[in-house]
């Protein structure tokens, strides 16, 4: 029997480890209002903290300097990260600078690597990560941006949009057509430009959860590339592979994000039922109303399917890679949004106006999982992707199969003769 829930007591101590290190060094930095350097100041030394106990870039093999987790050890911990937005920082595996280390991992030369990849892992820079092209997002196949070969050089020009560090980001991975005529999938290649090429101008973009560009960890760009050249051997992996290597990337990185949805599901979570058990209304707690004890109920069994959804994604690709775990890994990202909507949402109500303010983390959470059912691809495309994928395994028929006339009609001519003679069939 192969089948088995339980964490082995090492890494469980692990988890303890992150979970006590959060409360009591990461919760507090929550509350300062720190901008994006000072956040970094008090980040440091926790870092150095988190690779002294060896859970720094957990996402990366040994050879890099991770931890080669595989993908169930790595959706634990980051059911834990998820607790707290400043965490997957101080830990080494924060979006999008931790796909990114990925990429140049999986596709980099040795000067790449070198270059970009040995300091991305140490924290010493950032990285951004610029495909989307607004309002074909969804439609990597209608992007515009475009690479052409001059001489040593490849010249960007195109526009980008809600790439993530895009004006702090020391590196920026662009996705450009450098193949126009080859089919919709072969057309794009990825290329690393240095942050402060000329030639890139970014706009930052206020945000739902950030409208002053204020977040200690987010700032998402408009970003154009106008004319900006770049030696030609900054090509990461081969021509037209772009495609191919996002989908590498995205697949394994749609477990983390779903991991750290259930641990803010958690936190949303714990809020709710210590409310539920602290305020009495119309003579009793609220904890014995029955609409809030189905919130209760029904939350705690949603967080618990979607985590195990994913953690059960998280296996399969440690068993059989990726591109085979294509449909859970769609479908957990959909139904995982809806739980950290759903159960955030019961949060704020239970907490009344309280829950609307900004003295409780609450509001700021629940703006912030509105994004969840935008970023890594709309949620109606991964539906739509599921559903095409199980439809697959199925033929039409003029009649249902289980149409019940129908199978009676089968059965009655499969048993006829023991049914005409009763009582000679069981004697
Ligand atoms: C917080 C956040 C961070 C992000 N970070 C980055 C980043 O670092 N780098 C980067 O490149 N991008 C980033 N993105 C962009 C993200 O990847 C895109 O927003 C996403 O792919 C959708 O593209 P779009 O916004 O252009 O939406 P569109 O493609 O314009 O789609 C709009 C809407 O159309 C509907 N729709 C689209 N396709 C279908 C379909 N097939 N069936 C039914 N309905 C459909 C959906 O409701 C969808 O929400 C980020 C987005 C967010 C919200």
């Amino acid at each position: 029997m192969a089948w088995d829930f339980s964490t082995e007591p090492e890494f469980a101590a692990e988890l303890d480890w992150a979970r006590s290190f959060l409360s009591e060094e990461i919760y507090p930095l929550e509350v300062l209002d720190l901008d994006h350097a000072a956040f970094r100041r008090l980040a440091a030394p926790l870092q150095e903290r988190v690779k002294e106990r060896g859970l720094w870039a957990a996402h990366l093999d040994p050879e890099l300097g991770g931890q080669g987790f595989g993908q169930l050890k790595l959706g634990l911990l980051h059911e834990v990260l998820g607790r707290s937005e400043l965490a997957p920082f101080v830990f080494g595996c924060q979006a999008p600078d931790s796909g990114n280390a990925e990429l140049i991992a999986l596709a980099g030369t040795e000067e790449q690597k070198r270059r970009w990849l040995d300091p991305l892992l140490d924290g010493r820079i950032l990285s951004a990560f610029a495909m989307t092209e607004q309002g074909t997002g969804s439609d990597p196949r209608q992007f515009t941006t475009r690479a052409e070969r001059d001489g040593d050089e490849w010249v960007i020009t195109g526009r980008k949009w809600m790439v993530g560090n895009a004006s702090r980001g020391d590196l920026h991975i662009v996705l450009a057509v450098t193949e126009p005529d080859a089919d919709a999938h072969h057309r794009m290649s990825m290329l690393l430009v240095p942050g402060d090429a000329p030639g890139i101008r970014v706009r930052d973009l206020g945000l739902m959860n950030d409208p002053g560009g204020e977040n200690p960890v987010w700032a998402h760009g408009e970003v154009v590339y106008d004319g900006v050249r770049i030696p030609a051997e900054n090509l990461l992996g081969g021509r037209g592979e772009a495609f191919t290597l996002a989908q590498r990337r995205l697949g394994p990185g749609r477990i983390h994000h779903c991991m750290r949805w259930i641990g803010v599901c958690r936190r949303a979570f714990d809020m709710l039922a210590e409310r539920a058990v602290s305020v009495a209304v119309h003579g009793g707690p609220l904890a014995d109303k029955q609409t809030v004890q189905n919130w209760v109920a029904d939350s705690a069994a949603a967080i618990e399917a979607a985590r195990l959804l994913t953690l059960h994604t998280a296996w399969r690709i440690d068993q059989v890679g990726a591109p085979a775990a294509r449909t859970e890994i769609a479908m957990i990202k959909y139904h995982g949004a809806q739980v950290l909507h759903d159960v955030l949402d019961r949060a704020v109500q239970i907490h009344g106006s309280l829950g609307f303010t900004t003295d409780m983390p609450l509001e700021q959470m629940y703006r912030w999982a509105r994004a969840a059912r935008i970023y890594d691809g709309p949620d109606e495309v991964h539906r739509v992707s599921v559903a095409r994928r199980l439809l697959r395994d199925y033929r039409p028929t003029a009649v249902p199969t289980e149409h019940v006339p129908t199978r009676r009609a089968a059965a009655l001519a499969r048993f006829a003769e023991v049914l005409e003679h009763p009582l000679e069939s069981v004697s």
